[in-house]
């Protein structure tokens, strides 16, 4: 058994865990502070942030190395007791794939995660491996910005996933034929990205809180997204 594994079944045995993966190149305070509206609303115990190795659905050229993302992301969050890292996608050979990741998640803990994505990224659930077969597994929470629920914004599934899934007013969520549920969380989206923190380093501009002063130590200290947006 990996170390990750052994301090994951310790620390997460309880409770209800958040699975929160992402490029992270580098994370910002958007994810996190999206991350803790989630983590608070759903009472997760525990999120773990999970960088991922060569992401299929991104050019990989701009994506600095993953050791650098995944000790960004443990400054980021060493500070809040129920937020973790976990290296898994970088422990496993190629490709990252989330049902991989929630299918680990599931056999180590035992328990039904909550994977947690933002609104962008859900969009493109159906360029996904085996994207299907992730509804039947685990809860997904997808993050979204503030008006999302007024017509013609109210949620709106991608056609494939439609005949899977009712919405259930009372419990303001999607019911998938496996009983997992789907849920669109309204949070403060702060209007952060990755990119344009990259953009901002390379111009030479300031970072400051729009990162964690960790984060941004590090990325001074190595010399990071010097080049290239
Ligand atoms: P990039 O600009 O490089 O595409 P990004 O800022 O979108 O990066 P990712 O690491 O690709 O960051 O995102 C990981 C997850 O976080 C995705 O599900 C994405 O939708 C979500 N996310 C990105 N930015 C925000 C934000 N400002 N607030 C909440 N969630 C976000």
């Amino acid at each position: 058994m990996i170390k990750e594994d052994k301090k994951i079944k310790k620390e997460g045995s309880e409770k209800r865990i958040g699975l929160f993966g992402g490029t992270f190149n580098p994370i910002h305070q958007g994810h996190l502070r999206g991350a803790e509206e989630i983590r608070e609303a759903f009472q997760l115990g525990k999120v773990f942030f999970i960088p991922s190795s060569i992401p299929p659905h991104k050019l990989t050229t701009k994506i600095i190395e993953a050791k650098h993302r995944l000790e960004m992301a443990r400054l980021a969050i060493s500070n809040n007791p129920h937020f973790s890292t976990s290296d898994v996608e970088l422990l496993r050979p190629g490709k990252s794939y989330s049902i991989d990741t929630i299918r680990y998640f599931l056999r180590s803990q035992q328990k039904t995660p909550y994977f947690i994505l933002g609104r962008d990224a859900f969009v493109e659930i159906e360029a996904w491996k085996e994207f299907q077969n992730l509804f039947s597994i685990c809860h997904i929470i997808v993050m979204a910005r503030s008006g999302f629920q007024k017509a013609p914004f109210f949620p709106k599934l991608p056609k494939s996933l439609v005949p899977h899934f009712r919405y259930v007013p009372r419990k303001k969520a999607w019911i998938h034929t496996s009983g997992h549920r789907l849920y669109f969380k309204e949070i403060s989206f702060l209007d952060i990205s990755s990119t344009k923190i990259r953009k901002l380093i390379q111009k030479g501009a300031s970072v400051r809180y729009l990162i964690p002063a960790e984060v941004e130590g590090y990325i001074q200290k190595h010399r990071l997204y010097q080049v290239g947006p």
